[in-house]
């Protein structure tokens, strides 16, 4: 008798579903993302008990027919990319096709969702079992509700934190998403009050002054260059203006809001002296590239890549950070000894 089974999908979806969906704000990120690859507008985000008891995420994006839409949520379905090829030019947020599988196998979750052509699909699912489908009107994009995540793994919702907690990482997240999208609106109610909301229309400074104010915002220096494999754009703060932790440099590639050490480090040389020792910078820095150049197939999360011209892209961002400090006369244009 064989004892090797293959597992059935639920149970294959719940344990990848600890990779993807860590808490509240995991789930976030993930269908915002995929709001703003469905091309929206618009991304409405309303928490119940920070995100624990329920999520809803609203979008005007394209929406899905009804097929689709029950595809969206088996394992490794995608849209986003059909061939091994695709996999070295993502340009979408999502492609690994597993997000909806893994926050559906771990929580009670409705969708409701139409292409606005004619009427939309209802479907309701729990830990990963389709519950009922149905109809729903036409409005075109998506609305997605999940509640009570990890009712199904208690070891997981031992782990979440207090409420005040929770929502911190969920605002982190808006902010990212801001930061890297200002062209998408985005709103955020907490227990129905409103926590969060960006004007969409796709100002930079304006999204930096809503995160962190306008005092800051006035503090920062427009950045760019551009050169054949790389194009770098963004706002960096006068040193003045400079806080304890590296949180505050955010480095955007394609859209994608990741973290690099590496990156960092180069913006931080950029600076040279002028910061106090110990001290980071307020930076936003988005860098576009053909995705061939960026490996985001790293870690579930994407939030990590790999550069493949490493070394030209982080002597690139070091030089056009010290460069536009020399620009503003904040250092003197003498060359460093050998
Ligand atoms: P991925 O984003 O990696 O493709 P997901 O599990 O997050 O995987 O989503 C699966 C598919 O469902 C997506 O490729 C997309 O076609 C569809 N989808 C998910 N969310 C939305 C949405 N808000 N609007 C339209 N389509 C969506
Ligand atoms: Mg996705």
């Amino acid at each position: 008798m064989a004892r090797i089974r293959l597992m059935p999908d639920h149970l294959a979806n719940k344990i990848a579903a600890g990779e993807v969906v860590e808490r509240p704000a995991s789930v976030v990120k993930e269908l915002v993302e995929n709001s703003i690859d469905a091309g929206a507008s618009w991304v409405k985000v309303d928490l119940v008990e920070a995100g624990l008891q329920r999520i809803r995420i609203i979008d005007d994006g394209a929406g899905m027919d009804e097929e689709d839409c029950e595809r969206a949520f088996h394992r490794h379905a995608t849209s986003k990319i059909t061939d091994e090829n695709d996999l070295f030019h993502v340009r979408t947020l999502g492609f690994r096709g597993e997000a909806l599988a893994s926050i559906s196998a771990v929580s009670r979750l409705t969708i409701q969702t139409s292409t606005g052509e004619k009427a939309g699909t209802k479907m309701e699912l729990e830990g990963g079992h389709l519950l009922s489908r149905g109809k729903s009107d036409a409005r075109k994009g998506t609305d997605i509700t999940v509640e009570e995540l990890f009712f199904n793994t208690p070891a997981r919702l031992k782990y979440m934190k207090t409420i005040h907690t929770e929502l911190g990482h969920v605002t982190d997240v808006l902010n990212r998403m801001s930061l890297a999208h200002p062209d998408v609106q985005i709103l955020c109610t907490h227990n129905e009050k409103q926590i969060f909301k960006t004007n969409g229309r796709g100002d930079l400074l304006q999204a930096i002054a809503n995160i962190y104010g306008m005092n800051v915002a006035k503090k920062m220096i427009p950045i760019h260059t551009e050169t054949a494999d790389f194009k770098v754009d963004g706002y960096i703060a006068k040193p003045e203006v400079y806080r304890a932790s590296r949180h505050y440099i955010s480095t955007i590639i394609n859209g994608r809001f990741i973290r690099s050490i590496p990156l960092n480090k180069a913006i931080l040389q950029g600076y040279h002296t002028l910061l106090p020792i110990g001290k980071s910078p307020i930076v936003v820095l988005n860098i576009d590239m053909d995705p061939i150049l960026v490996d985001v197939n790293v870690h579930p999360s994407k939030m990590e890549v790999r550069f493949s011209k490493e070394k030209e892209l982080y002597d690139l961002v070091e030089e056009t950070v010290r460069q536009t400090f020399r620009k503003q006369t904040l250092i003197p244009d003498v060359k460093e000894p050998k």
